[in-house]
């Protein structure tokens, strides 16, 4: 974990759906049905899922056909929010587990289970944002992520 000079907060279960709404509609969105239903499909996936995984499982909660198309569009709008982080290497997605705060967050790929670990550290990302502004360049959002062997598979 990073240093963190703000009283930084991991949710989990309930807590987590409670800290997501919360954030959502802070930004002035609404928490519909379907928005906690992807949300909660995807803080059940310990590893990143991707919009065709989650839109499988809701096709079979539902009962009735969920286009990827439409869980895309939310998974988009939770990564804008804060309430999900994209792991651009496995084109996926997980949960933020910190909705309540912003981070540049670091990923740990395992190569052979493809579970992504979630490190916080600021201080690596403070220095990939501070070459882009050396160029002139507004970086938005860094990736940092680290493929390899998690501890499980070595
Ligand atoms: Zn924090
Ligand atoms: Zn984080
Ligand atoms: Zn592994």
């Amino acid at each position: 974990m990073g240093k963190h000079d703000h009283s930084h907060q991991e949710h989990s279960g309930d807590s987590l759906m409670d800290a997501a709404s919360a954030s959502l509609i802070a930004a002035g969105e609404q928490w519909t049905n379907m928005r906690a239903d992807v949300f909660e499909e995807l803080a059940r996936h310990e590893k990143p899922a991707s919009a065709y995984d989650i839109a499988d499982n809701l096709s079979a909660k539902r009962g009735k056909r969920v286009a990827p198309n439409s869980v895309y569009r939310i998974l988009d709008l939770f990564v804008t929010n804060n309430l999900a982080l994209r792991v651009e290497s496995s084109n996926a997605y997980l949960a933020n587990s910190h909705p309540g705060c912003t981070h540049d967050c670091i990923f740990l790929v395992c190569d052979d289970c493809g579970e992504a670990t979630h490190v916080d550290s600021d201080d690596v990302s403070r220095t990939v944002r501070a070459i882009a502004e050396q160029r002139n360049f507004a970086a938005r959002r860094p990736v940092i992520e680290i493929r390899g062997i998690c501890a499980s598979c070595t």
